[in-house]
């Protein structure tokens, strides 16, 4: 990979999002080599892929690439590699571009979209993980009413309009809450020889409420402001299969659609060689100490969402969101250098700062640990937190620039077909 050895010690970190570029931040122009390995060249800001699926940002808003976060930093190197498989004998990682050696291994690559072995569900519906499929979503979604203005046949028209997302938690919940408000101000201007009154959103969750993860009052809210927007909610009822048109469930409930939108889990992004069943647990996550450290290793850690670290609070594991990773990046980018001088290790503890989630236009539910409040007042601060968070100045400034342009305009001018997503049909 052309990288010099040095006297420093070398840290090797799989992955460049919220974990990975935490850790890397704190270890820079420290006495250590950095190399940071991703399958892309730039940091994906996952909570709003929805509006790129939905054509309220460009994509390239909430991305930014992972050179230029660590810039500055001669201690560090970036390589584009997909890390194939870990040597844990022989301390080297196996990638698409070579091989490299370390000395210290961090694990931060992240979760991927978990079908729970429904292989026709995974070839059939549309995931919302990565900026491409969140692309794909958004032609799809597009060309479903380019399809539907040429068709005569009613129920081929209706499938092409009928969007059913499974799973209720914060991206089923605003991914529906940005398709209500599609219907609403965007279609009848853009279609006007199309009835889309007749378009039906769905949610479809297998618990008995949506944003079961957040407070009863968030959960009810948020329910009351997606069905003022039309959004249908079928709670208790599990998607069992769909064969590209029919979607089936549990009861007799079943639904005519071209698009079924999965987001109803995730699960660890293991890596071959460090992949056995005694290291992982549940939604194939890397059991790790409260240092991170993956069971049975020194040397090799694991944060974010691939780590599966079990506290009072969280037997099951902490959360797979961002706040986590973030935090133990940072301390772990502590720990290492602590670890490194042969310094005891701080054990990890999680900051929950609480959830939040948006249903459309003046509309969002927000649980902080103290607070806990609905409406215009948490849309202000659910926005206020995202622009916060999101990595690069210009990013901000697009994003708030189309937010505003949006709000004022009631538009969404990202609804571009840029790259055709084909299923199998005519338009
Ligand atoms: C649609 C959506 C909405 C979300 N909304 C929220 C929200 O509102 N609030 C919240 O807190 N969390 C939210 N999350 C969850 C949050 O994005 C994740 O918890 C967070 O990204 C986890 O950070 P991470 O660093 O562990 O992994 P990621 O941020 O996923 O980064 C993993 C990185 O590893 C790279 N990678 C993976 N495998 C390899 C490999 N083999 N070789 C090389 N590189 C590899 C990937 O390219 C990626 O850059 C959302 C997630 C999604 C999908």
């Amino acid at each position: 990979m052309n990288i010099p050895r040095t006297s420093s010690p070398r840290i090797v970190i799989i992955g460049g999002g919220f974990g990975g570029v935490a850790l890397a931040k704190k270890l820079a122009k420290q006495e250590v080599q950095v190399i940071l390995l991703d399958k892309n060249n730039y940091h994906t800001f996952q909570p709003l892929l929805y509006q790129v699926s939905t054509g309220g940002l460009e994509p390239d808003s909430i991305a930014y690439p992972i050179r230029k976060i660590l810039k500055d930093f001669s201690n560090f190197y970036f390589r584009l590699a997909n890390v194939e498989a870990i040597d844990t004998k022989k301390n080297k990682v196996v990638t698409n571009i070579g091989k490299l050696k370390f000395d210290y291994l961090v694990i931060a690559t992240g979760s991927k979209t978990n079908y729970f072995g429904n292989s026709e569900i995974e070839k059939y519906s549309m995931a919302m993980k990565t900026i491409p499929q969140s692309l794909n979503l958004r032609s799809l979604i597009l060309e479903n009413f380019e399809a539907a203005l040429l068709t005569s046949d009613l129920n081929e028209r209706n499938a092409l309009m009928n969007f059913v997302i499974v799973g209720g938690g914060p991206t089923g919940v605003e991914l529906a809450g940005a398709l209500a408000e599609i219907k609403k101000g965007i279609l009848p201007k853009d279609y006007p020889d199309l009835d889309t009154r007749m378009a039906q959103i769905h949610i479809v969750q297998s618990a008995d409420c949506i944003l079961k993860g957040m407070s009863k009052k968030a959960s009810e809210k948020a329910e009351e402001f997606l069905e003022k927007l039309g959004v249908n909610i079928w709670k208790n009822v599990r998607v069992t299969h769909y064969d590209g048109k029919t979607v089936t469930t549990n009861t007799d409930l079943a639904f005519e659609t071209e698009t079924l939108i999965w987001a109803a889990g995730v699960k660890g992004a293991t890596i071959k060689g460090l992949d056995a069943t005694e290291l992982i647990t549940r939604d194939n996550r890397l059991l790790v100490n409260e240092f991170n450290q993956v069971k049975g290793f020194e040397h090799i850690f694991a944060i974010g969402d691939i780590a599966n670290m079990v506290t009072e609070n969280f037997p099951d594991g902490l959360p797979m969101m961002a706040q986590p990773a973030i935090q133990q990046g940072e301390q772990l980018g502590s720990n290492l250098l602590r670890f490194i001088e042969q310094k005891p290790m701080k054990p990890f503890t999680f900051k929950d700062k609480g959830a939040m989630a948006t249903i459309g236009r003046n509309k969002a539910v927000v649980d902080l640990k103290r607070f806990k409040f609905q409406g215009v007042f948490a849309w202000y601060v659910w926005m206020f937190v995202h622009l916060f968070f999101l990595i690069g100045f210009r990013n901000r400034m697009v994003v708030f620039i189309n937010w505003v342009y949006n709000y004022v305009r009631f538009d969404r001018e990202a609804r571009l077909i840029i790259r055709p997503f084909k299923k199998n049909r005519k338009i």
